[in-house]
């Protein structure tokens, strides 16, 4: 029995309900806010999605199970977005938010390794990029933002705003299940995870919360199962509950701040688990793709989780926008899409969970992306969205546009060093006459890097906050066996991120 459509409805009206004609429409700006509506600006909300596929998109958009995507894109701008090599979230959530390819951001990968020492390794933090994130530029123009989630934020650093890290671990006993490295979610017992620092006890308190919450979820998002899952589907399916807890808890903050905070100029917030449950699930979402079918029961009982999913990060995304300004400026993006891998494969329940999957991103998927609200062009599509296939989506620009177009939209320069620039098929030609796009050199002085301010917890303690996360088992200390592969080349490689 699988409740997930009717819950699904229900959810959708009580979120189209909560978000009311305001939205994308251009709502008049509220009162409250004068410095921005004097400078002609609107709140972001920039929320990234992982690995989202327009080949799961589209078909839920026919049978109307994501209402709320569904509304962003009549009403706004929607597309593909090319992405990069290599396709790991490390390096392309930190292209989207600096504008930058990894050669000039600098992390290109999980995990560093020193060339001469094959005892070395340490995962790529923070501390490691070498040039500003969108974050670090409004914080420099007075601007104020909110990051939730996003990858490579830890250990925190001081932004005009909050800054909630996602904290990326693997422990010995996920390698040897060959689950690797995983997007982590808030840790107990780590510093660093928030700024201000002062607030970290109050965001870490949503932890236990969460957990208390995870069984009716899950039972929420994906109905229950018709008995004990086949040894494959319990492998896949106890690969996925970090992810789950992750997400809920970047909902749980970012509503939070949302509903503290109505004068942020950009709050991002990241999910991780559509990528997840992809990477998992495909073949039992798309079965005549592989040559190994899914038994009946495995179908019944994991054939829609791919499904359900998205169309709970779609509830999400209503539950985001009813508590955003009503003037807001969204974006929904992926960093890739994802296709079918492993179509040859046999599907050993001995096999490590991460040889069991069945959805990746290798060749560089495009990107979803969709973006709505004031200054945003509608797409004007002659198709109603349920009969849209794939070849009638436009490319809208790459993941290294996305910064340029933000700081366009608020009025900012764009940095002549970025490898993007502002995708001006999504904006009026009115906010284009009005607001002429303004380019500076860089952002980042060529000493930014070596000066860069400390992180919070000062960037020389980085070492030692990774040594917390070893002692706490998090992460493996050097010499140990199993250890996470690196991805140093530039390579297409079957390698997907936290190696599963
Ligand atoms: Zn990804």
């Amino acid at each position: 029995m699988r409740p997930g459509l009717a819950l699904v409805a229900l959810s959708a009206a009580v979120f189209l309900t909560g978000w009311g004609a305001s939205g994308c429409d251009d709502a008049p700006s509220q009162p409250g806010r004068p410095d921005r509506t004097a400078a002609g600006r609107h709140p972001i909300l920039l929320i990234g999605l992982d690995g989202v596929e327009w080949d799961v998109v589209l078909p839920m958009l026919r049978q109307g199970r994501l209402p709320n995507i569904a509304r962003l894109m009549e009403q706004g701008f929607f597309g593909r977005m090319s992405t990069t090599r290599p396709t790991l979230s490390p390096v392309i959530w930190t292209s989207i938010a600096t504008g930058k390819s990894a050669r000039q951001h600098g992390i290109r990968g999980f995990i560093h390794k020193a060339p001469n020492d094959p005892e070395y390794q340490r995962l790529y933090t923070n501390s490691d990029r070498r040039t500003k994130a969108f974050w670090n530029i409004l914080s420099e123009e007075g601007l104020r933002v909110h990051v939730v989630g996003w990858w490579m934020t830890f250990p925190v650093e001081k932004i005009n705003g909050v800054m909630v890290a996602q904290v990326n671990t693997s422990t010995p006993q996920r390698n040897q299940a060959g689950t690797g490295i995983w997007k982590g979610s808030l840790v107990e017992g780590l510093s660093g995870q928030v700024y201000p620092p002062e607030r970290q006890d109050e965001f870490l308190a949503v932890v236990p919360e969460v957990e208390a919450e995870m069984p009716e979820l899950a039972r929420r998002v994906f109905g229950t199962f018709s008995g004990p899952l086949s040894p494959v589907g319990a492998k896949l399916w106890g690969a996925c509950d970090w992810t789950f807890r992750a997400d809920a808890i970047y909902r749980r903050i970012a509503l939070r701040l949302l509903k503290e905070d109505a004068d942020y100029d950009v709050l991002a917030v990241y999910f991780g688990g559509t990528d997840v449950m992809g990477h998992r699930f495909w073949r039992f979402m798309l079965p005549d793709r592989f040559e190994m079918k899914p038994t009946p029961q495995e179908l019944q009982d994991l054939g829609d989780v791919v499904w359900d999913y998205y169309a709970y990060m779609d509830s999400v995304v209503g539950e985001l926008l009813a508590a955003a300004p009503a003037d807001s400026v969204v974006f929904l993006v992926s960093d890739h899409g994802m296709i079918p891998i492993n179509r040859k494969a046999q599907f050993d329940p001995e096999m490590p969970a991460k040889a069991l999957n069945s959805g990746g991103h290798p060749n560089a998927p495009d990107a979803f992306f969709v973006a709505c609200g004031p200054g945003i062009r509608k797409s004007g599509m002659a198709k109603p969205l349920g009969e849209l296939t794939r070849g009638d989506l436009p490319y809208v620009g790459t993941i290294f546009d996305m910064t340029p177009t933000i700081l366009h939209l608020l009025n900012l320069s764009v940095g002549r060093d970025m490898d993007g620039g502002v995708m001006k098929e999504i904006v009026e030609p009115e906010f284009l006459a009005r607001n002429p796009i303004r380019m500076v050199l860089t952002h980042t002085p060529p000493d930014w890097f070596e000066s860069r301010p400390a992180l919070v917890e000062g960037a020389a303690d980085t070492e030692e906050r990774l040594e917390q996360l070893r002692m706490l088992g998090y992460i493996d200390g050097p010499g140990d066996e199993d250890k996470p592969k690196d991805y140093e080349g530039p390579a297409d490689s079957d390698y997907d991120e936290y190696s599963g």
